[in-house]
C-alpha cells in the first residue's frame, strides 16, 4: 500500500506592506520623528474620514428610534463591534466599547463583586491602571499577590506557578509592559488559571497594535485595550469578555430591554455595559482602524516592528552611559525602549530631543512607579516606543543622538 503523506500546503505568501507608502496615510506625518507610541499613535486618513462621515452625513442617537439615521447609525455602530470583536477572534464574547484600557480594567474590578479572603495574582509589570482598581480591593480584605521578573527582564514563571493556589479568584497580567517592553506567557498563565480555577484578565493595551492578539488561543476571560494607541480615535477602547459575567458598572437608558416597578431586565449582549449614549464616532473610527491594521497585516507589523527594535536595543547598547531597561529576550519583547543616560534627567534627554532634533520620545515613571522602584530607577526612564510607521533611518538618528549626548 502505497504510503500517503498529505500534502503539505503551499506557505502563504503575504507581500511585504509598501512601509514608505503607508507613512503618507498619516496627516500627522512630517518633519517631526514620533517615537511616542506606546502613550498614543496618530491616526491615518480612514479613521479620521470615518468619524467625519458619521458626522457630516449620518449622526443620530443609536438604538433609539426608527428614523433612517438612527438606523444607519445603530448599524454602524453593531458592526463596528462585530469588527473588534472579528480582530481578536472574540466573535463568540462580549465586545464592550469603552472610554479606555483604564475604564475597562475598573469595570472587571467592579464588576466581578469580590469578598473578603479571594486573592488576586498579578505582576510587577503592570501599569498603574492595572494596579490601582486592584489595590482598591484590599480595603475588602482581598489578598493581592505580585510576581517578579528574571534577570532578563521576562516574567518569573516559577514564582508565578508558586502564587497560584485554589485561593485564587482572579489572575490580571498585561500582556506586554509598557515599560520594558516584556511579553507575558499569557497561554501558559491561562493554563495555570484553568488548574486553579482562577479567571485570566488580559491587559492589552501595548500588545494589541503591535502582534496578533487571538483571544481563544490566549486563553482569556477578559481583555482590554486602547483604541488611541492603535491609531483610532481618542476615548475609545475594547473590554473583551469570553461570557458576561460582570455586574454593569453605570445603569441607565440604553442598557435595559424593559423597566418595571420592581427594577429592570438588562439588554442582551454589549448594551448591558453601554450605558447611556456611546462615543459612536469613536467607535466607528475605531473599527475603521480595525481594518487598516488587518489590511497591513497583524504579522507583518509584528516582524516589522522587531527589526526595528531590534536596531534600536543593539544601537543603544553599545553607548557608554547609557543604561537599558528593556526586556533582554528579542524574542518576548514589543518595541518599547526604555533607557537612561548618565549625567541627565530623563525630561532632560527627553527635551534635547524635542528642541534640537525633533525627536518625540515619553520620559519619567511611565504610570508604573511600583515597576520603575523594582527596577531601580526611581528617577524615571526615557522611552522611544516603536511603531510600524518608524523608520530605520529615524531609528539611526535617535541613537546617534544619543551617542553624541552621551559624549561620544
Ligand atoms: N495598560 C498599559 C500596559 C498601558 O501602557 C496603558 C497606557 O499607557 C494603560 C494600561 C492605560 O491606557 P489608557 O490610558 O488608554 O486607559
Amino acid at each position: 500500500v502505497e504510503d500517503r503523506v498529505p500534502e503539505k500546503p503551499e506557505p502563504k505568501q503575504i507581500p511585504e506592506p509598501d512601509w514608505e507608502a503607508l507613512r503618507s496615510e498619516f496627516p500627522m506625518m512630517g518633519d517631526l520623528m514620533y517615537f511616542d507610541n506606546g502613550a498614543t499613535t496618530w491616526s491615518p486618513e480612514c479613521v479620521l474620514a470615518a468619524m467625519d462621515e458619521f458626522e457630516r452625513h449620518y449622526r443620530a442617537n443609536v438604538g433609539r428610534g426608527v428614523h433612517r439615521l438612527t438606523r444607519i447609525a445603530t448599524q454602524k455602530y453593531w458592526h463596528a463591534h462585530e469588527k473588534a470583536a472579528a480582530f481578536i477572534n472574540g466573535s463568540a464574547g462580549t465586545t464592550v466599547f469603552v472610554k479606555n484600557t483604564t475604564e475597562a480594567v475598573n469595570m472587571i474590578a467592579r464588576g466581578l463583586s469580590f469578598k473578603e479572603g479571594d486573592v488576586i495574582v498579578t505582576t510587577i509589570l503592570e501599569h498603574h491602571s492595572n494596579l490601582l482598581p486592584w489595590k482598591a480591593l484590599e480595603a475588602k480584605g482581598v489578598e493581592l499577590r505580585i510576581v517578579g521578573l528574571n534577570d532578563d527582564l521576562t516574567l518569573d514563571m516559577a514564582a508565578f506557578e508558586a502564587a497560584m493556589d485554589a485561593s485564587v479568584r482572579l489572575v490580571t497580567v498585561t500582556h506586554a509592559s509598557n515599560v520594558t517592553g516584556t511579553i507575558t506567557p499569557i497561554a501558559e498563565i491561562s493554563r495555570l488559571c484553568k488548574k486553579y480555577g482562577a479567571l485570566l484578565a488580559v491587559d492589552a493595551a501595548q500588545s494589541v497594535p503591535r502582534m496578533p492578539v487571538d483571544v481563544e488561543a490566549l486563553g482569556a476571560d477578559f481583555l482590554s485595550f486602547s483604541g488611541h494607541k492603535m491609531f483610532g480615535p481618542m476615548g475609545t477602547g475594547v473590554l473583551w469578555m469570553k461570557e458576561p459575567i460582570l455586574e454593569p458598572l453605570l445603569l441607565g437608558g440604553g442598557m435595559v430591554s424593559s423597566v418595571n416597578d420592581d427594577g429592570y431586565v438588562p439588554a442582551d449582549g454589549y448594551q448591558k455595559y453601554e450605558a447611556g449614549t456611546p462615543n459612536i464616532s469613536g467607535g466607528i473610527g475605531l473599527a475603521a482602524a480595525v481594518e487598516f491594521l488587518t489590511g497591513i497585516g497583524m504579522e507583518q507589523i509584528e516582524a516589522h516592528e522587531r527589526k526595528l527594535t531590534d536596531l534600536m536595543i543593539s544601537g543603544l547598547a553599545k553607548i557608554p552611559g547609557v543604561t537599558l531597561y528593556s526586556c533582554k529576550d528579542p524574542k518576548n519583547r514589543i518595541g518599547v525602549v526604555s533607557f537612561t543616560v548618565e549625567g541627565f534627567a530623563p525630561h532632560e534627554i527627553a527635551e534635547h530631543l524635542d528642541d534640537e532634533h525633533g525627536i518625540e520620545i515619553r520620559s519619567g515613571l511611565h504610570c508604573a512607579e511600583p515597576l520603575m522602584r523594582y527596577l531601580s530607577a526611581e528617577k524615571g526612564t526615557a522611552r522611544a516606543c516603536i511603531s510600524f510607521y518608524n523608520t530605520e533611518s529615524e531609528v539611526n538618528t535617535l541613537v546617534a543622538v544619543i551617542r553624541e549626548l552621551a559624549g561620544n
